[in-house]
């Protein structure tokens, strides 16, 4: 039996470091492991920061028994121990962990969340989602993108994101940028993501069982949602951006425009390239966009991160990791607020485009009129709530179309590096945003 945790960790494998109900490929990392940080939540519960032979880093929940050190599995009690933690300030000397919490409360009970995830989220006592960020970034002044918007969002008071109970943090230094270890938030019994409810509510628009006015509500929802968040967000300051700033938007995005255009084969590739003129011209309004202002956003911002539950519906945003195809360093910069109206109009796009393909039942019409609609809606409540609450100055609209065209291309590039048959949702919306071209 290994006497210490450090000798634990570096007589470990690889399977340390993956959730406990794996499904993946296991991580990829370079033995030996070696144990950077840990903090104790009980005699029984640990959590550490391992790193690899190369420097690459993972948190690790720790259970301690009879028998010695192991991963820690749903019921082991390590998350409980986490939230049960949270009326304690844990704020060890030396070890570089901080505790902030917003809410206390003693709960019992760990079960897994069970469904498709990166990180390991465990459910304590029905009423905390515990979820532990697996994956580290191997430089310390990268900053996690969730760290200032939880923080920013739970300080404005904004209630439209599961209930914030808590964060814990580990920072190497003063000087470093603190690591997200862990977030603690209220869970939401019920709820389900939009890649569900939003494809279950319009089939039942396309079968005649929902009407317009009914399947149109929720983007009018979001629309609010997001004013609300955005503002919540723009609390931790308004920027503005720079003229490299906008001219990396835009060559960036040609260059990812430049690959799909060389690399996308079959009749999408023609269609793609018969569009690419109008794309880059487009384009062309990120270079006049010195001086826009920039918030933190969400960043990652599509139907997927809207969770819907009770009755009558409620709509709560998750997910605030930021956008996994945004260099690391990047991601918790504050952007355009035009990037998370984008992300939401191609999402509901996509949904529209996911049942056209897979529901030939449905009354296909309804579903493009539905389509055609959805981003207005939400537009609508979207810029009706910033006027109110006097933030039209945080929305700059002539970067929504840049930015949409922008989310196809890299939904393309999802395509051509994950996922082939996803270009037909790129393609069936560029052949909407950009119709009749003749091709080249
Ligand atoms: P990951 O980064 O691991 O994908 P997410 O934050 O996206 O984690 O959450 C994964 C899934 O867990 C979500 O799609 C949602 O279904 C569910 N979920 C997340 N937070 C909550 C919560 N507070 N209450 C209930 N379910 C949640
Ligand atoms: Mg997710």
């Amino acid at each position: 039996m290994p006497a210490s945790l450090e000798e634990f960790i570096s007589s470990s494998t690889a399977d340390l470091l993956g959730p406990a109900s794996d499904r993946r490929a296991p991580v990829d990392a370079t033995l030996p492991l070696r144990l950077v940080a840990s903090a104790e939540l009980s005699t029984a519960a640990l959590v550490a920061l391992v790193s690899d032979a190369k420097g690459a880093r993972w948190v690790v929940p720790i259970h301690r028994d009879e028998h010695g050190f192991h991963r820690a599995r749903p019921g082991d009690g390590v998350a409980e121990a986490l939230v049960n933690h949270l009326s304690s300030p844990l704020e060890h000397a030396g070890t570089g962990f901080r505790l902030t919490s917003w809410r206390t409360g003693s709960v019992a009970g760990e079960r897994a969340i069970g469904v498709d995830q990166t990180n390991e989220s465990i459910i304590v006592g029905d009423q905390v989602v515990v979820k532990w960020s697996l994956g580290q970034p191997s430089a310390d002044d990268i900053t996690h993108p969730a760290v200032p918007r939880l923080h920013t969002l739970a300080d404005a008071g904004f209630i439209g994101t599961p209930e914030l109970w808590g964060l814990l943090e580990w920072q190497a230094d003063s000087s470093s940028s603190p690591l997200l270890i862990a977030d603690l938030t209220s869970y939401v019994d019920g709820a389900q993501d939009g890649w569900e409810w939003a494809v279950k509510d319009v089939v039942r628009l396309g079968l005649g069982e929902l009407d317009m006015d009914t399947a149109l509500a929720p983007a009018k929802r979001i629309g609010m949602l997001t004013a609300r968040m955005h503002i919540a967000l723009a609390s931790a300051g308004i920027e503005h951006a720079t003229q490299d700033q906008v001219q990396d938007w835009k060559s960036r995005a040609l260059a990812d425009l430049a690959r799909i255009a060389a690399e996308l084969d079959g009749p999408e590739g023609e269609r793609l390239r018969a569009r690419v003129r109008a794309i880059s011209t487009a384009y062309d309004d990120f270079a006049s966009a010195v001086g826009t202002p920039l918030i933190l956003i969400h960043g990652d911002y599509h139907v997927g991160q809207i969770l819907r539950f009770g009755n009558p519906h409620e709509y709560l945003v998750t997910d605030f990791d930021g956008n996994p195809v945004v260099p690391a360093h990047e991601r918790a910069a504050p952007a355009p607020t035009a990037i998370d109206v984008a992300g939401m109009h191609a999402s509901f796009d996509h949904v529209g485009r996911i049942i056209l393909r897979h529901n030939p039942e449905v009354d296909a019409d309804l579903v493009r009129i539905w389509i055609a609609n959805a981003g207005p809606a939400f537009d609508y409540e979207y810029f009706d709530t910033l006027a109110r609450m006097r933030h039209k100055g945080i929305f700059d609209e002539r970067l929504v179309r840049p930015f949409r065209f922008q989310q196809e291309v890299r939904e393309y590039l999802y395509a051509l590096d994950h996922l082939p048959l996803w270009r037909y949702a790129p393609d069936g919306a560029l052949i909407d945003l950009i119709p009749d071209q003749e091709e080249p």
